[in-house]
């Protein structure tokens, strides 16, 4: 159903709601397309489906578009974004060359005539390029970028210098050595989609009876793509840990993002590495894309996990934070910025697998200690990471450059 800006009064308040409907007043009528490459699978589409509709609803006419790329576009753009992370990359002529190909295809049938474009991540970065120069061009940036290979980073640079705003998730993620003006804006989830909408006992339990998950155990769960940078082999080796003292069951969940050519290698490796635990159902693999699943896995979790070694921002944690889980995650990326430890959840160095055992243990122990977290992290999340603020953010940034 379609969503409304006051359908969140309820939620966040009066105040909230006119302060943004005075600020898009200045903007009525005007235009912008967001361009990515996915519409589904991962951070970038789920926050673009809340946040494109809201602006439609208070009077800007935005857009969204896809990049669309063929299977080596894509496996190049995953070792793009593996390699903007930290990895190392062969950067071959063919690579860079099927890289701005694939753009340059797009820009042939996509017109912009917005006042406004925004482009998500590197996958369309160059098509700026392809465009005559009329309206202010943003790069937001989604990926943690305080350390990106070097090659690749000199490549890309070219483009990025062409934009007149970058966007990033934290001060850390700042690229010194790129004179183009950045601004930060935090990453949001929204409370009334179909992920993190409440839900009733019945509606989870039918999810759950659906997909096959008993729930005569504590569960816990990672819900992200089956990446390297998740993690999920790492998890399996905890989760090991802990059930030699607590009897559980680890969920992992994650569907196949269409510009994610890795994602079903690395399901296999970590399919094989759980496999004993797989046949008598301890550890349960889903890649199915569904919402509500991802909903009710959430809430049914006694504690949610995030076992990254790197992350952008991580709504993943958002989204069990705003439903008052207790959650273990690595101490990386945008995760520092939404958990403080032992107050909202708790962190953990990413390569300490006994610590992080340690702590889903207490969790599971401790039901009261567990609650006491969820709750405190639901307030933090509610003042922070909802996407009116994020609404309120692209507004300002809109007023400066084309109100
Ligand atoms: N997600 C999902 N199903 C999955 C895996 C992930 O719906 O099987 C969603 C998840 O709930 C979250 C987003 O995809 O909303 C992942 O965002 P995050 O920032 O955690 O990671 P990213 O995938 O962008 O690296």
């Amino acid at each position: 159903m379609k969503r409304s800006l006051n359908d969140y009064r309820k939620i966040v308040g009066d105040e909230v709601i006119g302060e943004i409907y005075r600020r898009a007043r200045k903007l009525y009528g005007k235009t912008a397309v967001h361009v990515n490459s996915t519409y589904y699978g991962g951070g970038v589409a789920e926050i673009l489906s809340g946040i494109v509709p809201l602006m439609n609803d208070i009077g800007i006419a935005a857009g969204w578009r896809m990049l669309r790329g063929t299977p080596d576009f894509f496996n190049i753009t995953k070792k793009f974004h593996n390699a903007l992370q930290g990895n190392s990359i062969n950067l071959t002529e063919i690579k860079k060359k099927l890289y701005l190909q694939a753009n340059a295809a797009f820009s042939t049938y996509s017109h912009i005539t917005h006042d406004c474009v925004i482009i998500h991540d590197p996958q369309p970065l160059p098509l700026i390029q392809h465009y005559p120069r009329k309206q202010p061009w943003v790069w937001r940036v989604h990926i943690d970028l305080s350390n990106p290979n070097k090659d690749l980073w000199e490549f890309l640079k070219s483009y990025v210098l062409k934009y007149d705003v970058i966007i990033i998730s934290s001060e850390d993620y700042r690229l010194r050595d790129t004179p183009v003006e950045q601004r930060i804006i935090q990453p949001a989830i929204d409370p009334l989609s179909p992920k993190n909408m409440k839900i009733s006992e019945k509606d989870i339990a039918k999810y759950l009876k659906k997909f096959n998950i008993p729930t005569d155990k504590p569960i816990i769960t990672q819900i992200s793509r089956f990446d390297r940078f998740k993690d999920q082999e790492g998890l399996i080796d905890i989760f090991r840990i802990v059930k030699e003292e607590v009897d559980c069951r680890l969920v992992l969940c994650g569907s196949m993002a269409l510009d994610d050519p890795e994602s079903q290698q690395y399901y296999e490796r970590t399919r094989r590495k759980a496999n004993n635990h797989i046949k008598n159902r301890d550890v349960i693999l889903i890649t199915s894309e569904n919402n509500i699943l991802v909903n009710a896995l959430q809430r049914v979790s006694n504690v949610i996990v995030q076992k990254s070694l790197r992350e952008g921002f991580g709504l993943t944690v958002t989204e069990a934070l705003l439903k008052k889980k207790p959650v273990v995650a690595s101490n990386v990326g945008g995760i520092k910025m939404q958990i403080s430890d032992g107050e909202t959840g708790f962190l953990v160095e990413p390569d300490d697998r006994k610590a992080f055992a340690q702590r889903v243990i207490e969790l599971l122990k401790n039901p009261s200690m567990a609650k006491t977290l969820g709750e405190n992290a639901h307030e933090v999340v509610k003042k922070n990471f909802l996407i009116t603020r994020l609404l309120r953010d692209y507004l300002d940034l809109l007023q400066d450059l084309i109100g």
